[in-house]
């Protein structure tokens, strides 16, 4: 049997982080059988589904690379195939009509919060005769539960979960409007699109034992269930929005890199040994459900960080250089010398950098001059106490320089230090503020031969006095 998996999100307004690990698994569990892993939008709440909700996860995928691999399937568009299944329930007397009223309900909802046990509905329509049906009432479909036993359920995650039937009610699968619910969408969906596993976040761990039992009244074999815990924060509560970003394209404004994301959401809950840091060929290799574990995992911004640091490191000059320029030239002109420095630079920029809004942050210096006063306090203090005196001195002692290289700065800012009876870091740690406006960059002579000399002459003589 050929391996089909599926990434199912309902549209919330983003992609949630969460979301984007259960895509992965699912992926890569599809990726690693030799399967394929498709993609369904579960887009029957109307109001919720609008075009820009759907828009920032199919987004949020595109960017993480966990496109399906056919072009996704929109529940809403198989209502009627939903009805035509329920109604085929209902003739076979699996499911029935249910005109419990709305105070009815209400009135049981009641008697159990009284007697202190969880509300389960039990309607008396499940055995009544329709002929007793009240006029003008539209009827919900409810499914026949079996009332006694219980239902065991492999999980490939959990192991073997059980429940007994008396804590499951008779759920609906298609309302008074005659729409589908959630449950009954979701199994003939997975049918109709051949679903073999079923991996999600174990928040749907009870409705996999309701959908389990549909799969069984519409004569279909169930799929492997496979329920992930979810994402925890680092306090060890469900992740929420106290702990940080949620959404997938919060991470990507933040300059994470996908590969760096994907490579974090993976370790998240999976593990291969002690390797952290796992190229998605290794994935497609080592995944498979047994390595995830059974407690939810606690979110690491510093590791994510870690790992975007070494993937930026990994990443290609070139394209580092477009995600920096488009950052940047949001907020500043950018021309094509500019570029051409920031190009230049990129090789030594990368090696300092955890996101890429960091590693613009640090491009910036080649792309405009510093103001001031700095608003690096450190690299402020630099200039203080006589060092924008020896970075204007410096500017001098450089405009006779003809040879603009590395070797030739290096000898020519050594010989100014020695002149002056300074160190050399009390020379460069002041260059460096005033070519940089930071008291941290790439190489001192490195910036100075991208930067050129005009552009470090003026730099360094007009630093103003501090
Ligand atoms: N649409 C559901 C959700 O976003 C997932 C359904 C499923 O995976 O079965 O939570």
């Amino acid at each position: 049997m050929s391996v089909v998996t599926r990434f199912a999100p309902s549209p919330t307004g983003f992609l949630h982080i969460g979301g984007a690990r259960t895509a992965l698994f699912n992926f890569l569990y599809a990726r690693h059988h030799g399967g394929r892993y498709l993609l369904r939008i579960e887009d029957t709440d109307r109001q919720r589904s609008t075009a820009e909700a759907i828009d920032a996860i199919l987004d949020g995928l595109a960017w993480l690379g966990l496109e399906g691999d056919a072009p996704p399937v929109y529940q809403s568009q198989n209502a009627a195939r939903h009805a035509e299944v329920a109604e085929r329930l209902l003739a076979e007397g699996a499911a029935y009509k249910c005109y419990l009223s709305a105070e009815e309900l209400d009135a049981q909802r009641k008697a159990a919060r009284a007697e202190g046990r969880p509300m389960r509905i039990v309607s008396p329509w499940r055995d009544r005769d329709p002929a007793d049906a009240p006029e003008d009432a539209a009827p919900v479909l409810r499914i026949k539960m079996p009332q006694d036993g219980e239902t065991r359920i492999q999980d490939e995650v959990q192991g073997e979960v059980t429940i007994g039937h008396q804590q499951l009610d008779d759920f609906v699968l298609l309302r008074g409007d005659g729409s589908p619910t959630y449950m009954l969408s979701v199994v003939v969906d997975d049918h109709d699109m051949g679903v073999t596993h079923v991996i999600r976040g174990d928040d749907h761990l009870t409705n996999a034992f309701r959908q389990h039992h549909l799969y069984k009244a519409c004569g279909w074999e169930p799929p492997s269930f496979a329920h992930i815990p979810l994402i925890h924060g680092p306090d060890g509560a469900k992740l929420s929005k106290r702990h940080g970003a949620l959404g997938v394209d919060a991470y990507r404004e933040m300059g994470y890199l996908p590969e760096a994301l994907k490579n974090y959401l993976l370790r998240l809950g999976w593990a291969h040994g002690d390797d952290e840091v796992i190229s998605e060929a290794q994935a497609v290799e080592w995944f498979d459900l047994p390595g995830v574990g059974r407690s939810a995992a606690r979110f690491d911004f510093k590791k994510l960080e870690h790992l975007n640091g070494h993937y930026l490191r990994e990443a290609e000059d070139a394209r580092l250089t477009e995600a920096v320029i488009e950052r940047l030239s949001r907020d500043i002109p950018v021309d094509d010398a500019g570029r051409a420095r920031v190009a230049a630079g990129m090789a030594g920029l990368k090696t300092r950098a955890h996101t890429l809004a960091q590693l613009a942050q640090d491009a910036r210096f080649y792309l405009e001059r510093p103001q001031f006063p700095l608003d690096n306090p450190k690299a402020e203090k630099l200039l203080q106490g006589g060092g924008a005196a020896v970075a204007r001195g410096a500017g001098e002692a450089l405009a006779e320089l003809e040879d603009w290289t590395e070797e030739a700065l290096e000898a020519q800012l050594r010989a100014f230090a020695e002149t002056h009876g300074l160190g050399f870091g009390k020379v460069a740690q002041p260059l460096r503020a005033a070519l940089t406006g930071s008291n941290a960059s790439p190489g001192l002579f490195e910036l100075m031969v991208i930067l050129g000399k005009t552009e470090v002459l003026a730099r360094l003589l007009e630093t103003p006095e501090h």
